[in-house]
């Protein structure tokens, strides 16, 4: 599996500083949480991952390799919305379907692979149907499958769950969890809940201030001093 890795990571949007200098090797096939306040730089951090941001200055590595200048189809990261960003004219299968159709994969091919990653997250019998027709969980399932068609290497998570009520929401960090360690690929997971970060992570990375005040497993970042 690819390692991800952020060497001296800057964002600046015009005389703000987002992210100033951050590095950090995330471990490989792990779970990380980016924890903090609002404002500290964790979205702009995901974003520039994801390459929906550019980096003002420092690079991101994945397995080796440079990625922070290549358009976002072509990093190997995929990013799940927190508003989960469906087609609302289009069927469940035809969003999971979506970017492969980018790509230029024939029909039969898309709902094959559309129908193998509706039933990684449990939803074969919903292909069908309209966004709207599905609850709010039942949505963001969706979201997690039209990300995870890519086969990405990390895939990047930005508040993914604080749009479902105090029952689904925990219910869904068990299945993230599950999906996580299935598919051993590396989730980076932006939230500003201790607890979340807590029953999600292998491992946390605390950022303050847009620099990261602390990293490493979730018992030591929580019982420090
Ligand atoms: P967080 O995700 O931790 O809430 P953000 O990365 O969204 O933090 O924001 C970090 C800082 O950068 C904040 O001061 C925010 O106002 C600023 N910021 C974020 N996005 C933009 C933008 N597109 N233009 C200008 N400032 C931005
Ligand atoms: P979150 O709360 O999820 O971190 P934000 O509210 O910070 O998200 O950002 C939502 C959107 O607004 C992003 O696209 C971000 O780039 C933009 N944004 C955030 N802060 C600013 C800002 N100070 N000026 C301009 N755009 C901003």
């Amino acid at each position: 599996r690819k390692e991800l890795e952020l060497v001296s990571v800057t964002k600046r949007y015009g005389t703000t500083v987002a992210v100033n200098k951050i590095s950090h090797h995330f471990q490989p096939s792990g779970y990380a949480c980016l924890l903090g306040p609002s404002g500290c730089g964790k979205s702009s951090t995901l974003r520039m991952i994801a390459g929906h941001e550019s980096v003002t200055d420092g690079a991101i590595l994945l397995g080796g390799t440079d990625i922070s200048h290549l358009a976002p189809a072509q990093r190997g990261t995929a990013m799940m919305f927190q508003n989960y960003a469906l087609f609302p004219h289009l069927s469940v299968a035809e969003n999971v379907a979506f970017s492969l159709k980018m790509k230029g994969e024939d029909k039969a091919q898309r709902l094959s692979k559309a129908g193998e990653m509706l039933e990684l997250v449990d939803l074969s019998a919903l292909g069908d149907r309209l966004p709207d027709q599905l609850s709010g969980g039942q949505q963001q399932r969706v979201a997690l499958a039209r990300a995870l068609i890519t086969r990405p290497d990390v895939l990047l998570l930005d508040e993914p769950l604080s749009a479902l009520d105090p029952f689904l929401r925990v219910r869904m960090r068990g299945e993230l969890r599950k999906l996580q360690r299935e598919l051993g690929i590396s989730f980076v997971h932006v939230t500003h809940g201790q607890d979340e970060a807590l029953a999600l992570a292998d491992e946390i990375v605390v950022m303050n201030n847009a620099v990261i005040e602390q990293a490493g497993p979730a018992r030591d970042v929580f019982n420090a001093p």
